[in-house]
């Protein structure tokens, strides 16, 4: 058989309603046979963690071993980390998003004073993890912007990782250069069909494009790739997760000087008509993030604020490693009060602080650095940082 060129093209030789069904068919014998060799038969232990069967009979099971996996590899370390949002022009239509460009909202993209204000608020926090976070517009967020952002912050923070359009094999390659250490590019749903309904207009809707986003991210050699999709847009989300799984086991054996990460985003209410979305109960969400650590003992998994306090306290023994805290999801939200721009409202609303104190009463080591940024590649030679003084802003300077 000849070796795929890219996962798009992988993906033309598999069959998602043979999947629907053979994940239907799934019997006692294969969980527990998945559960006995700690899901070391790689794909088709995966699927039996999916099945129907085993979120009904066997998550308590499945709970215990990916507690104990996750312990074992990961000890009790939670990786805190806060996104940035750099801005919310958008030019394409997605029919779940606060930021799809129908929206009548108001539009904004960070100057170099506002991002770095809201870099001193996130320092001051405690931050040295930063997610930056911008819509889908050449024209407003381009590789320029991009590039000068990450600048301007690459003296800032031990960490930088960007979750931004798909870009071009050289344009990762360059970014890289820049400093950034981690791409976030969830698919959103791995079936064409349901993709195609909710990806109304612009660059998005090339499904194969954003599908072998990962591929060139992985030519490219970027530190780490974070693979997801957001449940609630298909009707079947294990086959959904089945995809995302195949996808990782692909990058892994393909890109393997690469990490990944994983997480469960569920839609959540936005500025705009909300579509009704596919229920992914949290008993599913467990499942989901149990049969991925049972699958993959190394993926980092990451719980977002966007569930609530309550549920998040709850899965943390499961096999989470990474949270985000004290969330804002609208540019220049951490130095702003307004909501108004935001892209999806938060769940989880307590302070960075609250978070880290809570995680220490439970037994975690909450951990907001655990990376140098010596070792990604920034491009220091010929980048004078900017300091504050440079800035010459007292409200920058006030806010470090
Ligand atoms: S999901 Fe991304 S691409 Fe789609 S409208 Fe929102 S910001 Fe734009």
């Amino acid at each position: 058989m000849t070796k795929p060129s890219s996962f798009s093209h992988f993906l033309k030789g598999q069959d998602w309603s043979a999947h629907s069904s053979s994940l239907q068919q799934i019997g006692p014998q294969q969980i527990e046979f998945a559960l006995k060799r700690q899901g070391q038969g790689g794909i088709d232990d995966l699927r039996a963690l999916l099945s129907p069967l085993a979120g009904e009979k066997y998550l308590e099971d499945m709970a215990k071993l990916s507690h104990t996996l996750t312990r074992k590899r990961f000890g009790q370390a939670i990786r805190l980390f806060a996104p940035m949002y750099l801005s919310n022009e958008c030019n394409n239509v997605c029919d779940y998003c606060g930021f799809s460009m129908h929206n009548k909202i108001a539009r904004k993209t960070l100057t170099d004073l506002e991002i770095l204000r809201e870099a001193g608020i996130l320092k001051k926090r405690g931050f040295d993890h930063v997610l930056l976070v911008t819509g889908e517009s050449n024209q407003q967020v381009g590789m320029n912007y991009l590039s000068h952002a990450i600048d301007l912050l690459r003296p800032h923070f031990a960490n930088l990782s960007i979750e931004v359009q798909p870009l071009s094999l050289d344009n990762y390659s360059s970014l890289i250069e820049h400093g950034i250490h981690a791409v976030m590019v969830y698919q959103e749903t791995y079936d064409q069909e349901s993709y195609s309904r909710h990806h109304l207009k612009g660059k998005k809707t090339n499904f194969e494009w954003r599908l072998d986003t990962a591929d060139r991210l992985g030519q490219a050699v970027v530190n780490k790739i974070g693979l997801g999709c957001l449940f609630g847009l298909t009707e079947d989300w294990r086959v959904d997760a089945f995809y995302a799984g195949m996808h990782l086991d692909y990058l892994e054996r393909r890109y393997w000087q690469t990490s990944y990460s994983m997480s469960f985003p569920r839609i959540r209410p936005y500025e705009g008509d909300n579509i009704v979305a596919v229920d992914l109960k949290d008993r599913d969400l467990v499942q989901l993030l149990c049969a991925f650590r049972i699958f993959n003992h190394e993926l980092e998994i990451t719980l977002s604020t966007r569930e609530s306090q309550q549920l998040r306290e709850n899965l943390l023994p499961l096999g989470v490693t990474t949270m985000s805290a004290g969330s804002k999801t609208n540019p220049g939200g951490y130095a702003e009060e307004s909501q108004s721009l935001e892209q999806f409202s938060i769940s989880d609303e307590r302070s960075p602080r609250e978070v880290s104190a809570m995680l220490k009463s439970k037994g975690y080591d909450p951990v907001w650095k655990d990376w140098d940024s010596s070792y990604d590649k920034p491009r220091m030679t010929n980048f004078d940082s900017p300091s504050l003084e440079q800035t010459n802003s007292t409200q920058v300077a006030a806010s470090f």
